[in-house]
């Protein structure tokens, strides 16, 4: 395999994930290997157009660097989270970046002269896992992103699935609990209003009333249930519960070999993964029950994703998939 152009030079894509609090920057090689990393603030409270900036200065650096060592910068990717229009380049929405309608893939192949790809952060995250990660061979993966909310990337043989309006993947809206709390899209019930992290966090002090002095993070009540407290065992089974009946709906709709789940909760590790297995075992009756693993790329997920997006777009697939 060489990664050679014809020239003999390595070549590298510029890979950015943009979140609201911060900026994961890679150059990545065709076979999936990030030779150089980065970090940079999002600072999105400066609005946009300064976040905009920031993308483009980060990334004609990261082109320049590559230069500068002697490598061949081909293409970029970026990630993004909120509404994504793939198609046509757009970051059409996202809360915590601030975007509106932001032609982002058409600004940075114009700044950097290369052609860009511009993603869904946990589509091209669930890429990642599918082609690098957890997911490796699976063919039919469902990667499932547990954080502040609940998303999910339904990558078939190393393909993310987009959906007729770009919106596929949107499990955290999978109403589970119909009398449960309401959700930041305005229905009750939803898998995200009652499993994500901020939710297991959110439950847990509400239960607790006047016990406990402050906010009591996801990770926190994980570690309590661990140790045995009652309380915070309740309150990470009904999580737990929750999943299971997303999990389960998941299953039925797309019949994945591997569910790989990401994002802060699963760094819960067995802790999570082992009451999940068995609740969702109880709830299947026919379908195939999938294999149920943690994320093996950690927050890369979405930089080597962007890298895979933009290399898709240029036709190039060079890595091995571990099959
Ligand atoms: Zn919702």
């Amino acid at each position: 395999m060489s990664d050679g152009d014809a020239t003999g030079v390595d070549r590298v894509v510029v890979a950015l994930d943009v979140g609201g609090t911060g900026m994961k920057c890679a150059l990545v090689r065709p076979d999936g290997v990030a030779i150089h990393t980065e970090r940079h603030p999002t600072d999105a409270a400066r609005g946009p157009a300064a976040v905009i900036g920031t993308i483009l200065d980060v990334a004609e650096g990261l082109a320049d660097k590559a230069r500068a060592d002697g490598l061949a910068p081909v293409a970029v990717g970026i990630a993004v989270p909120g509404v994504v229009d793939e198609a046509r380049g757009v970051a059409v929405w996202s809360a915590n970046v601030g975007f509106r309608d932001v032609p982002l893939r058409d600004l940075a192949g114009a700044r950097l002269g290369l052609p860009t790809a511009l993603g869904h952060d946990v589509r091209v995250g669930g890429l990642a896992e599918a082609r690098l990660g957890a997911g490796c061979g699976a063919g039919h993966v469902l990667f499932v992103a547990i954080g502040t909310g609940i998303a999910a990337a339904h990558v078939v043989d190393g393909v993310a699935a987009l959906g007729a309006h770009g919106a596929a993947g949107e499990i955290g809206h999978i109403m589970v609990r119909p009398d449960g709390p309401r959700c930041g899209c305005g229905r009750p019930g939803c898998l995200e209003a009652v499993a994500s992290a901020s939710a297991v966090g959110r439950r847990y002090a509400e239960l607790a009333g006047g016990s406990t002095d402050g906010a009591v993070t996801a990770a926190q009540v994980a570690e309590r249930a661990a140790a045995g407290e009652p309380l915070a065992g309740r309150v990470w089974q009904e999580a737990v519960e929750a999943l299971a009946d997303g999990l389960a709906t998941g299953q039925a709709l797309f019949d994945v070999a591997t569910i790989v789940l990401g994002g802060g909760l699963a760094q819960a590790g067995d802790g999570l993964l082992d009451p999940l297995r068995t609740a969702l075992h109880e709830r299947m009756t026919f379908h195939r029950e999938p294999r149920l693993v943690a994320a093996a790329l950690g927050d890369e997920a979405g930089c080597l994703g962007a890298a895979l997006l933009a290399l898709d777009a240029m036709g190039v697939r060079d890595h091995q998939e571990r099959r």
